[in-house]
């Protein structure tokens, strides 16, 4: 019989899959010993048959009822009897965190009658009508499915009406007045009463929760943070603990590091006589930790202790939810917490430092994705002006924008190309798509625990909080900062490092990481413990890591990062500006004699290239791969061509003559489908001459760096082989030039000669290809592209959006290898090829070479090495490492 709930007493931190983050982690504070208010678990199997089937899962009513009168026993109390109730929380949490994504149901259990009892025991009317106030606003919004902006407008109206600043300035009777106000707006909108019956309240309650998981802005935050929409959400079912009893309660999150930078030492914020609820949403400011320890010496204390009972617990940064009832500490939520990448380096390096974590252990702890963000530029604080105001650095990084108010504008200007920051007072679930199409987001109120924060943190998002110099005029549509207006639409920078944000667009520098990558600069704070992790990662790593780079430049600068050689060098790029016409000569040649000499043109600027290359990478390996794309694409476009012919008709001037046979030629050469067509070895095979001058100029550039006393190391690679006859052709014209060079040179050149695998066909068929092959190197762009069927230079543009909103696919294809597909080609080319020739040397090349998520499936596929753009070298590295961990 399938079980659907557990008690927090028989969970732990291994069962998140079945109970969530939340409550796996709830059972292991009950565990520990730590004050948690008692409670159960309703598993993520449960929610998951919910949802497969549109009913409560048999037998689920009858655990919670067991579950509930164990609580109630336990208490001595039972959920809203009429004195003295018991209430209950209900909660949601999935296997992976996804802050303020779903919906939580407070104080559970009060109706008109129990909101008596519970003033009367509590001896606090005004309590116990917020919160009835609130249970009936949660349930009727996330429950019943009222807009909850209409609530939020009855309570501003009785704000006003009472001239009250905040909702503290709302007494007893004005919070009665608004149950039945909020009551009245629910039979209005629904047609149906608020439910009386707590045990109703509970069962709809939960079954919300689950529906919530298909919400809207839970789907598009797992879109965004790739998890899968399969998983379902645990419900948490909870004895609640008041922290809006009187100015001796309250309630707040703790951090045990700072999640921003990473620096030691408790970080948080508090909110006296509030429910937790408050402090994410921001509705009042809320005080630092300090002002905790200032108002209640003991509970801080308390606290302080249990924070570092976690952190040694769980070896990471927790962060907390607690709350304080009448000076006693509760325990409410905790969890390995969210961190910018910055924080993530400095932690697991402080943490390996305390001997808390081994290096192995730091190094999984950080990730590439982290590490690229910490190379993106900052502001040149040097170089910009007086900041507009100043704000909490929630989520470092510098971002440029328009300001825009609301969520739908920055989604309507991001998609038109439009660079923008969201400013909003404080954010809500809601803002989510609005965020997600933002440079950065910036709001007037709420810390770093704030939701605009949590989210934006977790997505990498640059964000400054709580700037309170900013007034925020959403209906205006324009937010003034003492004598400043700036209306929608003006360009602003937000640095997220420290909060600062400038008029105009500020001026950008390289970041600190980028200029210890770039010159090896003397290692401080952040950069040490990202060389540290280098470090580790380097001296693990199985995996080799090339760059993609195609001139001199590139290959240094990839050099300086740690290639260890150029793994893709695409000629193709050599051939652009001036020397297009010498290529253009080529393919209009009638003549042999004609080829040969826009041939003999292009030798020696190949050479050069060359020779340049081979210097910057002296004595490691580059990988030069002959021409591949489709000659036509070096020729003027067909339809500009054919118009431009055309209206010098009309003109009544004949075309030229160069022009005419230029048309000739576009039309001869036109292709339905290039990217199938005529390109990649079939072009070395046809067009007469062209390896051979590549060839040539390879093995000139090899003898000239030779005499200048090099280490030159060129590797040759033929694209797109669909069979092994093909390469076997081309290898016999390598062959046959390597040996005219050294006997001329009486230098014996000898340069490996391998081959592309980007076509199924050629990977099906590997253990052929490897006869002729010295080495393999997967072209995982075009063996996407042909293995799915889908063009890449269309489909992201064209379907992936819907792809990605069916759940067909979780990450394009061509961002992160397909393992199940193109993986399974890799896989069996590897093996097939190896079993050939066992020295079979083989890498990658396609943008997957820089991927994290791929280097990890490269390690596991048993290649040598990865190659990308110089940039991602880093990246690659440190993943690497990881991989091999
Ligand atoms: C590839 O196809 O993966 C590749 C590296 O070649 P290109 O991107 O130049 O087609
Ligand atoms: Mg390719």
């Amino acid at each position: 019989m399938v079980r659907y709930t557990y008690a927090f007493t028989e969970g732990g931190r291994d069962m998140a899959d079945l109970l969530g983050g939340k409550g796996a982690n709830l059972a292991e504070m009950t565990r520990m010993g730590l004050p948690v208010p008692p409670g159960f678990t309703v598993t993520t199997e449960a929610c998951r048959a919910f949802l497969a089937t549109g009913s409560e899962p048999p037998g689920l009513a009858r655990e919670i009822s067991d579950h509930l009168t164990g609580l109630e026993r336990a208490a001595g109390r039972r959920l809203g009897q009429r004195d003295d109730p018991l209430l209950l929380s209900v909660r949601s949490g999935a296997r992976f965190s996804m802050p303020g994504m779903m919906e939580t149901i407070l104080d559970i259990g009060l109706n008109d009658d129990s909101v008596l009892g519970l003033a009367e025991t509590s001896g606090n009317e005004r309590f116990a009508w917020d919160s009835y106030r609130r249970l009936v606003q949660m349930f009727g919004s996330t429950v019943m499915g009222v807009d909850s902006g209409l609530f939020e407008d009855l309570m501003a109206r009785l704000k006003e009406a009472r001239g009250a600043r905040d909702d503290l300035g709302l007494g007893a009777a004005d919070l009665a007045g608004l149950v039945e106000a909020y009551k009245e707006l629910i039979r209005l909108e629904k047609g149906e009463h608020f439910p009386q019956s707590p045990a109703e309240q509970l069962r709809r309650a939960v079954l919300a929760v689950f529906e919530s998981w298909n919400g809207e802005r839970a789907r598009l935050y797992r879109r965004r943070e790739h998890i899968p929409d399969d998983l379902g959400t645990a419900v948490n079912v909870q004895t609640m603990v008041f922290g809006n009893l009187g100015p001796d309660s309250g309630s707040g999150v703790a951090f045990t590091r700072d999640p921003a930078t990473g620096s030691a030492g408790l970080y948080g914020d508090y909110l006296p006589n509030a429910q937790g609820e408050d402090v994410v949403a921001g509705v009042r400011n809320t005080v630092p930790l300090t002002g905790l320890e200032r108002l209640d010496p003991a509970s801080y204390a308390q606290l302080r202790e249990y924070l570092g009972t976690l952190e040694t617990h769980y070896r990471d940064l927790c962060d907390i939810e607690f709350t304080i009832e009448r000076g006693r500490l509760w325990m409410l939520q905790t969890r390995v917490g969210k961190r910018t990448a910055e924080a993530a380096f400095t932690i697991a390096a402080g943490l390996a430092d305390e001997g808390l974590i081994s290096p192995d252990e730091a190094l999984a702890r950080v990730s590439g994705d982290g590490l690229a963000r910490l190379m993106f530029p900052r502001f040149d604080t040097s170089a910009v002006g007086e900041a507009l105001a100043h704000g909490i650095p929630a989520s470092p990084g510098a971002a440029v924008g328009a300001v825009v108010f609301d969520s739908a504008e920055a989604v309507r200007r991001a998609a038109a190309g439009e660079k923008v920051v969201l400013v909003r007072q404080e954010t809500t679930p809601d803002d989510l798509p609005g965020m997600v199409a933002a440079q950065a987001v910036l709001t007037s109120r709420g810390g770093k625990t704030s939701h605009a924060a949590v989210v934006a943190r977790g997505m990498g998002k640059v964000c400054v909080c709580g700037a309170e110099e900013i007034t925020v005029d959403p209906q205006g549509r324009r937010l003034t900062v003492g004598e400043v207006t700036l209306e929608e639409g003006t360009v602003v920078s937000v640095d997220g490092s420290d909060g600062a944000v400038y008029p105009g667009a500020a001026p950008l520098v390289d970041s600190a990481v980028m200029r210890y990558f770039e010159t090896g600069a003397v290692p401080a704070g952040l950069v040490e413990a990202v060389a540290g992790a280098m470090r580790r990662a380097d001296g693990v790593r199985r995996l080799g890591v090339r760059a993609n780079a195609d001139t001199p430049e590139d290959a240094a600068r990839a050099r300086r990062f740690g290639a260890e050689g150029i793994g893709l060098c695409r000629t193709e790029h050599m051939f652009l500006g001036d020397r297009r016409r010498l290529v253009e000569a080529m393919i209009l040649a009638r003549t042999d004699a004609e080829r040969e000499r826009a041939l003999d043109a292009l030798l020696p600027l190949q050479r050069q290239d060359f020779t340049a290359i081979l210097e910057a990478m002296d004595g490691l390996p580059v990988t030069i791969r002959l021409l591949d794309p489709p000659l036509h694409e070096f020729l003027p476009d067909r339809t500009e061509l054919a118009v431009r012919l055309a209206a010098a008709e009309a003109r009544g001037t004949p075309p030229g003559a160069h022009d005419a046979e230029l048309l000739d030629a576009v039309n001869r050469m036109h292709e339905e489908n290039p990217m199938l067509g005529l390109r990649g070895v079939r072009l070395g095979l046809v067009a007469p001459g062209l390896v051979a001058m590549q060839v040539r100029a390879i093995a000139e550039a090899v003898v000239e760096r030779g005499q200048a006393g090099g280490d030159p190391r060129a590797e040759i690679m033929v694209p797109l082989i669909d069979t092994v006859e093909e390469l076997r052709l081309v290898r016999e014209e390598v062959r046959q030039v390597l040996a005219d060079v050294s006997k001329e040179s009486g230098v014996s050149v000898d340069c490996p000669v391998g081959t592309m695998i980007e076509l199924p066909r050629a990977a099906l068929t590997a253990g052929r290809i490897a006869e002729e092959a010295q080495f393999f190197s997967f072209g995982t762009n075009d063996l996407t592209q042909t293995t799915w069927g889908f063009s890449r230079d269309d489909v992201e543009a064209a379907f992936f959006s819907a792809y990605l909103d069916k759940g067909i696919f979780t990450v394009s294809p061509f961002e992160t290898i397909d393992r199940a597909g193109v993986g399974r080609l890799v896989e069996i080319a590897v093996a097939e090829g190896r079993a050939a020739r066992p020295d079979l040397k083989i890498g990658v090349c396609g943008e997957h070479g820089g991927d994290p998520e791929s280097v990890h499936f490269f390690h596991a596929a048993g290649l040598d090495y990865v190659s990308c753009s110089p940039f991602r070298v880093p990246v690659a590295r440190l993943e690497a490492g990881r991989a091999a961990l």
